[in-house]
Parts: structure tokens; sequence; C-alpha cells
């Protein structure tokens, strides 16, 4: 247990101190994930986008009292805080973490590489479970700032640590191997990722290795010419290399792949062993040989090896959010329980707006201990019912006290499952988490609504990181806007804009006032801004404070009359102004009569004033951009010498963003990006959001002369099998695509639409195709087959795709 006062002396800190003996057990970089606020430390970090004083305000109502910053501030509006003041935050994070470690003397492993990292740590936390007491990384806690805080969860009861080190540029890995200074070193694959931060892959491999400076002993593949060479010349610790070089200390001299599984012989000390894994993939296996080497290293008798590989878990670190009965929503995180994944589900709960429940076993051999954490835990993340089954939870029962407000516990999933009835659950949000034994799939299946087998994939993470690659493009002062008009362009409003107002975007637009009431309902509160409005609208508008777009004198006036007579006063408004879209808004020539108008009206107020630039991912139009943005400016002028206040400029789109910088004025308005597709060849990485999918219902081996759908579209020349796949024009599955127009992915390999798409069906060709079966899955657009394929085909843009799927077709969203 460290008091602030020890914590300022190891940071090397001035400090302000209210309270020097305050106890610290948490540490805490991101002001969301508060959970025990009187016995944390925050550590206010500053980027070049944000620096996190911001959030000191909200941080202190919560209850936090001990900070770390960076500069001096006005302390004395915090009394009964502690300040420690430092020169740079992360590293007095570094620094901490650093003396912590140096507080243990079991053995460490750091694990670093390209790929792998995660799954590697995960199996050893497996395989060894039974013989140590681990202290592991949570999910992939692996960066500057990761590292730190999962060293910090060592303690003297642990006797084997696991850690995961990921670097991006070059000169990062010195700071994480003081951190983690592993005894034992695990290199995974080396693959192409982040490559950018490097001259080469040697390079890159030279640096990763540098965690390893100080190991006894290091695990690498022996099959790898680079690895070998590289190792050598940086190292000079004792190497267990593995794989099918004669001279690998766990010599590989078969690797079988059966229907479902991979049987691999190997050599270890003149000693011929097996074992088997329920998996057929390439990097599976690689990943379990390193984990075989390291259980032979640890002394891990034949038998215990052998029996945890057959069982070694498929680790999806996704968290999947699925849209579940009555209006629920559930994450399944059913992969393990222990309390470092506990806290992690929740935070992903906490964003979820609906009232929160969480289903969770008994914890692996825990003791009473764990649970009180557990109910502590949930306490403070106010969570409004406890669903806990399980023998142990069961005898604590009459012990648990009232933290939470409803609590019931069950005996064994069988009898939470017999029990149960759908109208238990009512809009809200159920993390369900359980120990592998206690099968919770059972619960997810009663819980999760039956998915039409056609589904569109939204990726949650995918859109922090596009929002993020945008956020990096502006200047820190210009505010974004996100345009979840269309459903989101039809990834699912509410959800979309849960997580960002989650990351604390300023705005959002929608298209029509029913679409910001819906986001209303569901608890958003950010400003709402909407294009088109009528008269019908209004009142729903002022009930539910939504901002409407002004582009006309008639609206102007009715909308004027309609909140007079509401008496209220200086209610916000956006006027939107025609630069040369020519689409909706006020012209140039108009803005003195505007003007006139708007100087003796109390009843509004101007919150912004923009326009639409028609053409910004076009260079052939870059003039016209240009005069648009210089009318706008123009307008905004006149504007402004009238009313005394200020509003908030803004112009730019997604496309907007990427090629004019210079045009971001005060906010921009970012539609397509966040979706993952860049309309200008800025190359911007981003991330794929939506990915379509469906199943195919039935195989057919037709002959020459036959044909395939209406009008007998689909010749067949030669033997020919073809897939029927659960799609059709009314999912949005365009009949452009017929006729070998458009193709799907099964298996990763294209099969071609043959005949005409149906409405609810569409038949491909997979003659081509190994292992085709009824049920597997199909890709429609996604990572491997862009939707920007899919609109060239259909002859449109992917706007048109986007908000074309059906509203039919599920929503399921992940999360990384
Ligand atoms: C839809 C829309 C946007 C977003 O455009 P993208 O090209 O998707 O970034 C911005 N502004 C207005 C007024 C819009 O209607």
């Amino acid at each position: 247990m460290y008091t602030i006062n020890r914590i300022a002396s190891i940071v090397d800190a001035s400090s302000v101190l209210a309270n020097k003996e305050a106890a610290i057990e948490y540490l805490i970089t991101d002001s969301r994930k508060v959970t025990f606020a009187a016995s944390s430390l925050f550590f206010t970090l500053k980027t070049e986008h944000r620096n996190a004083l911001v959030f000191l305000d909200d941080l202190y109502q919560q209850g936090v009292r001990n900070f770390v910053v960076q500069e001096e501030i006005d302390f004395s509006k915090y009394k009964d805080a502690n300040f420690l003041v430092v020169k740079n935050s992360l590293k007095a994070l570094q620094k901490l973490a650093q003396f912590h470690r140096l507080q243990f003397h079991y053995p460490v492993m750091g694990i670093t590489g390209s790929n792998g990292k995660t799954i590697v740590k995960e199996w050893l936390n497996f395989l060894l479970s039974d013989s140590y007491k681990i202290v592991r990384s949570p999910r992939s806690y692996n960066s500057q700032i990761g590292v730190p805080l999962s060293i910090w969860q060592m303690n003297a009861e642990n006797d084997l640590g696991i850690f995961e080190a990921g670097i991006s540029e070059r000169n990062e890995m010195d700071a994480l191997r003081k951190i983690i200074q592993p005894t034992i070193g695990i290199l995974t694959n080396i693959g192409d990722a982040h490559d950018k931060g490097f001259e080469s892959r040697k390079q890159k491999l030279q640096e990763k290795l540098r965690l390893f400076q100080h190991s006894k002993i290091v695990f690498a593949n022996a099959d790898d010419e680079n690895i070998k060479a590289s190792i050598g010349e940086v190292l000079n610790t004792d190497i267990f290399s593995f794989g099918k070089n004669k001279n690998a200390t766990l010599h590989i001299t078969a690797v079988k792949k059966e229907q479902n599984k991979t049987v691999i012989e190997g050599v270890f000390e003149n000693n011929t062993l097996h074992i088997t894994i329920p998996f057929l993939d390439e990097a599976s296996v690689q990943n379990a040989l390193i984990c075989w080497a390291v259980a032979l290293y640890f002394k891990v008798s034949e038998s215990v090896i052998m029996e945890k590989m057959a069982q070694l878990p498929a680790i999806d670190m996704r968290l999947q959010v699925l849209p579940a009965i009555n209006g629920c929503t559930v994450i399944n995180d059913s992969y393990s329980l222990d309390i470092d994944s506990l806290s992690v589900g929740l935070d992903l709960l906490n964003q979820q707006l609906l009232s929160k429940t969480v289903i969770l076993s008994d914890v692996h051999e825990a003791e009473e201990r764990t649970y009180i954490q557990i109910l502590d835990i949930l306490h403070h993340k106010k969570i409004s019912r406890l669903i806990a089954i399980g023998k142990f939870w069961e005898s604590l029962k009459p012990f648990m006290g009232s933290k939470i407000p409803i609590i019931e516990t069950y005996n064994s999933t069988f009898d939470f499952v017999q029990q149960f009835h759908a109208g238990q659950f009512k809009n809200e949000s159920i993390l369900l988490k359980g120990a592998r034994l206690f099968r919770f799939e059972d619960i997810l299946n009663l819980l999760v609504e039956k998915v039409h087998q056609t589904r569109l994939e939204i990726n949650l993470s995918n859109i922090v990181h596009n929002f993020k690659t945008y956020k990096k493009r502006l200047q820190p002062s210009t505010k974004m806007m996100a345009m979840v008009k269309a459903f989101a362009y039809g990834s699912g409003s509410v959800e979309i804009a849960s997580i960002l107002q989650y990351h604390k975007i300023d705005y959002l637009a929608v298209a029509y006032a029913d679409e910001g009431v819906e986001l209303r309902n569901a608890g958003i509160n950010l400003p709402i801004m909407v294009m088109n409005i009528d008269e019908y609208g209004f009142e729903a508008m002022l009930q539910h404070n939504l901002e409407p777009e002004i582009y006309s004198f008639k609206i102007l006036k009715e909308f004027t009359v309609f909140v007079q007579k509401q008496a209220v006063a200086q209610y916000p408004v956006h006027l939107k102004l025609d630069t040369g879209m020519h689409r909706l808004g006020f012209e140039e020539g108009e803005i003195d009569r505007l003007m006139d108008e708007l100087k003796v009206n109390k009843s509004l107020v101007i919150k912004s004033v923009f326009s639409h630039l028609s053409s910004s991912e076009d260079a052939a139009d870059d003039n016209f951009t240009i005069l648009q943005a210089e009318i706008f400016r123009r307008c905004c002028d006149k504007i402004q010498n009238v009313v005394h206040y200020n509003f908030i400029r803004h112009l730019a789109n997604s496309a907007g963003i990427a090629r004019h910088p210079d045009l971001q004025f005060d906010m921009v308005r970012l539609g397509i990006g966040l979706y993952g597709v860049d309309t200008t060849d800025k190359g911007l990485a981003l991330k794929n959001v939506a990915t379509l999918k469906s199943t195919i219902a039935q195989i057919k081996h037709l002959q020459p002369n036959e044909t395939v759908g209406y009008n007998r579209m689909g010749k067949i020349s030669q033997p020919t099998t073809t897939a029927t796949i659960r799609i059709g024009y009314a999912d949005g599955y365009s009949r452009k695509l017929s006729n070998g127009v458009g193709f799907v992915l099964i298996n990763n390999h294209q099969a071609p639409v043959i005949g005409n798409v149906c409405m609810d069906m569409t038949m491909v060709d997979i003659t081509h195709i190994d292992n085709v079966n009824e049920g597997d899955e199909v890709e429609v657009f996604g990572v491997d087959l862009p939707v920007e394929n899919i609109a060239k085909w259909s002859d449109t843009n992917v706007y048109e795709i986007f908000t074309s799927v059906g509203q039919r077709v599920k929503r399921v969203y992940v999360e990384e």
C-alpha cells in the first residue's frame, strides 16, 4: 500500500498535499473509468490533441482527490485534494510502475512480437494457472500507458507475471523493458503490422528484442532466419528455440491437420511428444508451439500439457453487443471471469444508456474476499441488478447487504434456465460474464433475439478509431459534429450516438425531428441539430431540446411564431447558407434582410452558421470550393457585424476535413469518414466499420442447359455448383448486381452472382470453391470486399449502399 506522500517521493514530484496519508490503490488515466474514487490517483496525461486537465472538475465531483499534473493550476479550487506536480505525467506513471515492479522477485514473462501477443498470454495463463497464481495484462494492455497500469496489479500473493509489450515506433521498447523487467522473454510471430514507424523489418525486430536485454531465457522461433541472426546480434541470453529446424530445443517433426484439429509431434530432450489443438489455422499452430515450449520449460507434466492443449479456448477479445428481447441489449463476455476482465466489461456496460444488469457466475477458485470486492465494484458502477449464479454466490446471499438494489441468486445455470421467462428482462443492458464451466451460452441463447441470418456487423471500436483519425487533423480548438442522419448511415443512430457521446464529441446532426426524438428517448444529451424541419415537428423539437436548421424566411417566420407562443426566449437555431449547392439555405443577397429580421427577434439565438460544400472531394472543382468558402466567410462576417455574441461557423464535411485543412472554421461535420470510407485520395487509413454478412440456404449441382432464377437469366454451360444465399434486393442487395456483375466472398473466394438477384435471395457460383456447406457464412461487403466495389458495380455511391441495407437486417455491434 502506498501513501500519496510516498508516491510523491518515488516520482520526484513537487507536491501540494492536503492529506499526506491518503492511501492509493488504483491508478487511472481515463476519467470515465473511475470505480473507487477515494483511493484512486489520476494521471492527467497531455497529448497533442487534448489535455486531461479538462476532466479535473468532473473527477473532483466524482470524489477523486489525488492528481498528478504537469502544470501549476489554481489548486485552491480543489480544497482537500492532493496534487503532485511533475514534468511529464506519463513518465511519472512509468516510474511509479517501475518502482512497484522492483518489489517482487517472482518470474515475470514479457511477450512481444507483431501478432498473437494476447492469445499467447491468455493461453499461457490457461496452461499454467493450476500451478501458479498469475497476474497478467488485462485484455491487450500493452502500450506505454497500458503496461504500467498492468504492472501496478502485481502483488505479493502472485508468483508469476505475464505481460505484453507492444510498440509502434522506434525507441519505445526501452521504457517498457524498464517497467516489465522480464526474466523470461517470449517473441511471438513477427509480421508486417506497424511497419510504419520502422525503416525495415530487421530494425523492427531488433527494437522488439530490446525487451529481453536482461532476461534469463528467451523463447523464439527457430525457423525464421531473421530472428536467428538478430538474436545473436542483440542478445546474449539463453535461447529456447522451437520449430522444424533440427537444432531447435523443441524440434517439431510433424504437423498433421485433421477434420477440426491439428496434431503436432515434437522431440524435446530426446523424447518424442505429441499435442493436439482444436484449431487448424497456421497462426494458432505457431502460437501453440510457443506455449508448448514454455510449458515444457516450466516442467508441466506431459499429461497436463496434452489435456490442456486439447482444450485451448478460442480467444476473441472482442466484446459483442447484441440486440436482445424486450428492448434489452446483451454484452456477451463469457470467455472468462476474473476481476480485471470484469472491469473492462463494466466499462462497456457503462457506455450503454439503459438500466444496468450484470449476470455473473462463481469465480474459479476465488475466496470470499474476491466476491466482496466484486460487490463493491458493482455498487460503485451503479449496477441496478445482479443475477449471481453458482453455489458460492448462493451461500453468500444472506451476507450481501443492500448495496445493489436487486440481487437474485441461482444455484446453477440450469436452475436459471429452468426458471427463466422473458418478462424478467425489459429495456436494460445486460452484461453476461461467466467462467467457462458455467456454460453461459445457454443464457445468451435465451436473451438474444433470433437473428435473421443476414446481419450488418458494426465495429464500434473502429468508429472510435475513425473519429480520432479525423480529430487529429483538426486544430485543437475545432469542434466536431457527427452526422448520424439516416439511422447513422445505416449503422444504427442510438448506438453510434452513445459511443460518440462517451468519447465527448461536441455535436450531433440528424435529418428529421423524429430521428432526434429517438436519440433523446435513448438518453443522448448532446446538442442535436435537425436539418430538415417543418411545422409538424416544432412541438417535438421544443419538447426534446432539438435545434433546428433555419434555411428560409418561411421557416424562420413559422418557427419564431411557434416559439413565441410557447413564451420561450433565445431558442438556439442554426442558419443554413446556400453558397452554391443550391439545395437549402439563404443566399448571399438575402443576408441583409435576414439580419434585419433577426436583429429584433428575441425568441431565437444563432448557435451556428453553416453551409455545405458540393464537391469537396473533387480536385477538379477546387476553385468552386474556394469560391463557396469565400462567400461563406463574407456572409458570416456580415452576420457577426449585427449580432454581438459568438456563433459557431462550419463548412467542411468528411472530404472537406481531409482535403481542405484551411476550411475548418470553428467546427466540422463528419459523416461518411466516421463509417470508414475515405472518399478522397488522402490515405487516411480509416478502419472498416460495417460488414454485411449472410448465410447459405441451399447448395445445388446443375448440368449444362439448365438455367438459374427468374427469366432463366443464369445459363449453365458446364457442370456448376450454386449456393443460394439469404439476401436479396429487399435487403439492399441491388438487382444491378445480377448476372456476374457482383460477387460475394465465401471462404475468402469470390463467388459471382448467377442469374437475377431475387427479392430475398441470390444465387452465386461456387463451382471453384472447396469445402462449402449449407449454413456457411458469406461476406457481402466488409474488410475483405470493400463496400466501394459494391457501389461501383451497382452504379451508385457508398452512401446509397449503406443507407439501403434493409431495416430487417439485424445490426450487431462488436467492440474490441
Ligand atoms: C450529410 C451531410 C454531411 C456529411 O457529409 P459526408 O460527406 O458524409 O462527410 C455534412 N453536412 C451536411 C449538411 C450533410 O447533409
